[in-house]
């Protein structure tokens, strides 16, 4: 036999015509869906929160979302952040994406190491360097660019309906373990993890890497809301606009041990201020209640960073893509054409006997 491979199943039916299934429709499920309908597989989604569904659990219905260059990440990593803004840049000629191009202005408290941010610049629109006296003096340096921003209220739905255009399916389901899901779908060989926390619990997954991380932000509506301001440092600060919806949105911030949906109008007030400091002709020091809302969500984040990787077990192959934290959006097509070549890479071991 030598260079032959064994059939990784048996079935009678063709490869391409066994649905891919996908545990997760949040925005890495989804995006991963879009991009493999697109290229002609068959895919089903399982998931216990849909699109539309606004739990605090669900992270995709609550992100900013912006394209912003993560620090800190392998090349590879980069590069997956950069086909995203590809494909969100065609997005953005369409209203219903929900995806905007929008100007950035990054201020800096400290010069940039090899290591930061920078890389962006390869990638994202009309970078340039900021003159002293462009930005506050109290930074180190400053970058003007233009980003992407994603209106999750919309994106999601948008997705929701062009997944199902392309023929793909939802169902509605909560899983204990991979295995339920494997006796849901005997003829499936190609089975995606993109159920973010989840794998936290999965019985035969049980990541203890992954864990959560509370997010709340203050939705401030306003009719300047096409420039991202981002602070990069020590303070962790954002004003991310929000065209679709007609405001911004302030943060952030990053907790561990609170995991409540109340709102905490102790870190409402200290976002304001902050995004204050940051855009005061956007922001102003005390914005009237009836402009302001707010936004809790919980990140789904791993210690040591994302798993996107593909096992075979027996007959079947597992791709996992969880663990995405405070970026998932800024990943999510990226991540969803990686795993439509590992599944093409799996397609290709059940057709080549
Ligand atoms: C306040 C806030 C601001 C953010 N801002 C940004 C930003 O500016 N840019 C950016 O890129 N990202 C941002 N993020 C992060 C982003 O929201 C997440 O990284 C992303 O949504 C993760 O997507 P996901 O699909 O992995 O997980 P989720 O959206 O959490 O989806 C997980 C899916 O798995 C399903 N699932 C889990 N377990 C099971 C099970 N046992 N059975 C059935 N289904 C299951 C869930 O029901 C759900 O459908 C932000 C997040 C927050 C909270």
């Amino acid at each position: 036999m030598g260079e032959y491979n064994q059939p990784a199943n048996d079935s009678p039916v063709p490869f391409a015509q066994r649905p891919i299934i996908i545990l997760g429709a949040g925005i890495i499920g989804c995006a991963a869906a879009r991009q493999l309908l697109l290229q002609g597989f068959d895919v089903t989604l399982v998931a216990e929160f849909l699109p539309g569904d606004q739990d605090i659990r669900y992270a995709s219905a609550w992100a900013g979302a912006a394209w912003h260059a993560a620090g800190g990440i392998s090349p590879d990593q980069r590069y997956l952040q950069a086909v995203t803004h590809r494909i969100l840049l065609k997005m953005a000629l369409e209203p219903e994406t929900g995806v905007s191009l929008v100007d950035a202005r990054e201020y800096l408290e400290q010069q940039p190491t090899p290591d930061s941010a920078l890389w962006g610049k390869t990638v994202v629109s009309r970078f340039r360097n900021l003159s002293p006296g462009e930005y506050p003096s109290e930074f180190a340096c400053a970058w003007a660019y233009q980003t992407l921003v994603t209106d999750p209220t919309r994106h999601m739905p948008y997705l929701k309906q062009q997944i199902l255009k392309l023929g793909g399916r939802f169902i509605r389901h909560k899983v204990d373990s991979l295995q339920e899901l494997y006796g849901m779908f005997p003829d499936s060989g190609v089975f995606i993890n993109a159920s973010g926390l989840g794998s936290k619990t999965l019985a035969d997954v049980r990541d203890d890497r992954c864990f959560p991380e509370r997010g709340q932000n203050v939705f401030l509506r306003t009719d300047q809301c096409r420039t991202m301001y981002f602070r990069n440092g020590q303070e962790y600060t954002y004003v991310i606009p929000r065209p679709y919806s007609g405001g911004v949105v302030l943060g952030g911030v990053k907790q561990q041990e609170n995991l409540s949906p109340d709102v905490d109008f102790e870190i409402a007030r200290d976002e304001i201020a902050r995004a204050h400091r940051l855009a005061p002709e956007i922001v102003p020091a005390n914005p009237p209640e009836s402009a302001i809302s707010h936004i809790i969500g919980i990140r789904p984040s791993r210690k040591g960073g994302f798993r996107l990787d593909s096992e075979v077990h027996g007959s079947r192959t597992l791709l996992s893509a969880y663990g995405f934290g405070g970026g998932g959006y800024a990943f999510s097509y990226g991540v969803a054409e990686a795993l439509v070549r590992m599944v093409e890479q799996a397609e290709r071991d059940n057709v080549i006997l």
